[in-house]
């Protein structure tokens, strides 16, 4: 084990320590789940790995953190530069890796692993904390490098995700261990060669491959972490949470999903069709998938027809063919799972008006896009996460009705909503638990808005500042409104060290919205409270 050759990309499946390739006495066995033949033996990391790792990355800290935020940038986008080069190769392995569509890593996934880290590195260079003052005090908010981040992340997009959390923390000035996904763990040692070239310092990007119960349960719980991002099962996330706040590490958890997806009467029943039959995409394993259909009654039998006949035409096959819609799901152990809900929904009353079983022509893992109408109030299909292509339809009368029904589950990641009136929109959108509400339109989002999900689908938020929040450890420096007053006998302090100027350059900044966001009714409840 070492190399594996995939797709004609040379794989080091080994660990990356400290600028290092380094094995494991054992490996484990990587599988496509195109047609379940192994792809790479992978190196079996565990808690010997992880606390190398984890070690490597705190000897790099020092000198990482006190690189200047400009030259840490630079670095960022040479990755991106090597992202943006080998996007090919990336999209190749990906697509063998987890059985996502070959098109779609080139023309959209993997670009957006390049603009993760470009979009880091840039708001690294714009985040302002200056402008806030108080009685004659200026404050100043910085955002100081943290430590050591774990990074532990799924499959379903597994280096789009894994460096929507790396860029970030690599921005803020933390190093970084990765535990990538055991069941598409290839592209993240990719991803270091490309660090490698971009002149990444050894040891600021680690990866310990291994599985989630062994190296990622031991990273996890490892005691000189200063931040650790998990994105994943709400059940995972409990046992990482768990993990870290035995050492009171903060934890960001991106978790599962139960959207729903309203469609009014009023909407533009093409646009809610086309958008609910994306549901499909990727499988069903999305976790923003709205896949709990809610229809407005009186177009319930149009909106059902329409979509059943749109869904059943989409192609079905190999995702490195440029004209399938839909892959496999992505190993026999998950695809046996989605199988058990659907059994499982059945038997208890719920009706299959599309698929609802292995596609009889393909076999393998290719599950059809399956629609269950009929499940009962509280059923489990309807509040627990499939992950894969099946899809619930329920119908609604009433705008409250269609509330309640959304907001049925313990979830609260996404809401979709279609209808053609602003005010409904306004009104339904601000009832919906949901971290992103989508009104007609869906999977629109720009960096800089805040991500993540109530309840079950997360704690807190990343994207823009938020990220930074999370990654650095936020200081607030608070100078006297006097000025530089020296001690008796010590020299006049130069020009450049009045705090007029600085106070100048950054009352000019461009990050509006960070300092606003802060800004907003704190300060005088601060003051208010200082002899407290
Ligand atoms: P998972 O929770 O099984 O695994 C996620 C990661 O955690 C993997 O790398 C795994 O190896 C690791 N892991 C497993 N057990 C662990 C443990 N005890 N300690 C530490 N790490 C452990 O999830 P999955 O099946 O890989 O991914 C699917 C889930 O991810 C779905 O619930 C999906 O909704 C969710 N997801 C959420 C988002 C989001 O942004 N909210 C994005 C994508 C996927």
């Amino acid at each position: 084990m070492s190399e594996a050759d995939v797709a004609g990309v040379a794989v080091d499946a080994r660990h990356w320590i400290g600028g290092r390739r380094v094995a494991s006495p054992g490996t484990f066995t990587d599988l496509s789940p195109i047609d379940e033949r192994p792809l790479a033996e992978v190196a079996l990391g565990g808690e010997a790995e992880a606390a190398a790792a984890v070690q490597a990355a705190r000897e790099a800290f020092g000198g990482w953190a006190q690189t200047p935020p400009a030259d840490r940038a630079a670095v960022l986008h040479a990755i991106a530069d090597g992202v943006e080069r080998r996007i090919e190769d990336l999209s190749q392995v990906e697509t063998r890796d987890n059985g996502a569509l070959l098109r779609s890593h080139r023309r959209s996934v993997m670009p957006r692993v390049a603009q993760n880290f470009r979009f880091f590195a840039d708001w690294l260079t714009k985040l302002d904390g200056g402008g806030l003052e108080i009685s004659g005090h200026r404050e100043q908010v910085s955002w100081a490098p943290a430590g050591v981040t774990a990074v532990i992340t799924p499959w379903n997009a597994p280096l789009m995700l894994a460096t929507w959390r790396i860029a970030p923390a690599l921005a803020a000035g933390n190093t970084v261990v990765a535990k990538p996904p055991e069941w598409a763990p290839l592209t993240a040692s990719l991803l270091a060669d490309i660090t490698r070239e971009a002149g990444l310092p050894d040891g600021v990007f680690n990866v310990v491959q291994g599985l989630g119960g062994e190296a990622g349960a031991a990273l996890a719980a490892h005691p000189d972490l200063a931040r650790v991002a998990f994105t994943g099962s709400a059940a995972t996330g409990r046992l990482v949470a768990a993990a870290a706040g035995a050492q009171l590490t903060p934890v960001s958890l991106e978790l599962g999903g139960k959207s729903p997806l309203l469609v009014f009467a009023d909407a533009d029943l093409d646009l809610a069709v086309g958008h609910a039959v994306g549901q499909y995409d990727n499988a069903g394993q999305v976790c923003l998938a709205g896949t709990r259909l809610l229809v407005e009654e009186p177009i319930a039998g149009e909106f059902t027809a329409r979509f059943t006949e749109r869904a059943a035409a989409l192609r079905q096959g190999d995702p490195r063919d440029e004209a399938t819609d839909i892959g496999p799901n992505i190993t026999r152990e998950h695809l046996d799972r989605v199988d058990g809900f659907v059994r499982r929904a059945v038997a208890a009353g719920a009706r299959p008006l599309l698929g609802g079983g292995v596609n009889p022509a393909l076999g393998g893992l290719y599950y059809q896009p399956t629609l269950l109408a009929g499940a009962a109030a509280g059923a489990e299909i309807l509040t627990e996460e499939v992950f894969g292509p099946v899809l619930t339809i329920q119908t609604f009368t009433a705008e409250e009705e269609a509330v309640a029904l959304a907001n049925s589950t313990p979830y609260g990641l996404a809401a979709t909503l279609f209808t053609g009136s602003r005010h409904r929109a306004e009104r339904v959108s601000a009832r919906l638990r949901a971290g992103t509400v989508w009104v007609n339109c869906f999977f629109v989002r720009d960096l800089r808005a805040p991500f993540g999900g109530a309840g079950l689908s997360g704690i807190g938020r990343e994207g823009g500042t938020w990220s930074f929040d999370f990654y650095a450890d936020v200081k607030n420096t608070v100078y006297a409104g006097q000025g530089w007053r020296a001690a008796a006998g010590a020299g006049r302090p130069g020009a450049e060290d009045t705090p007029s100027r600085s106070v100048s350059r950054r009352a000019s900044g461009t990050t509006k919205r960070s300092v606003s966001r802060r800004a907003s009714g704190t300060t005088h409840r601060e003051e208010g409270q200082k002899n407290g």
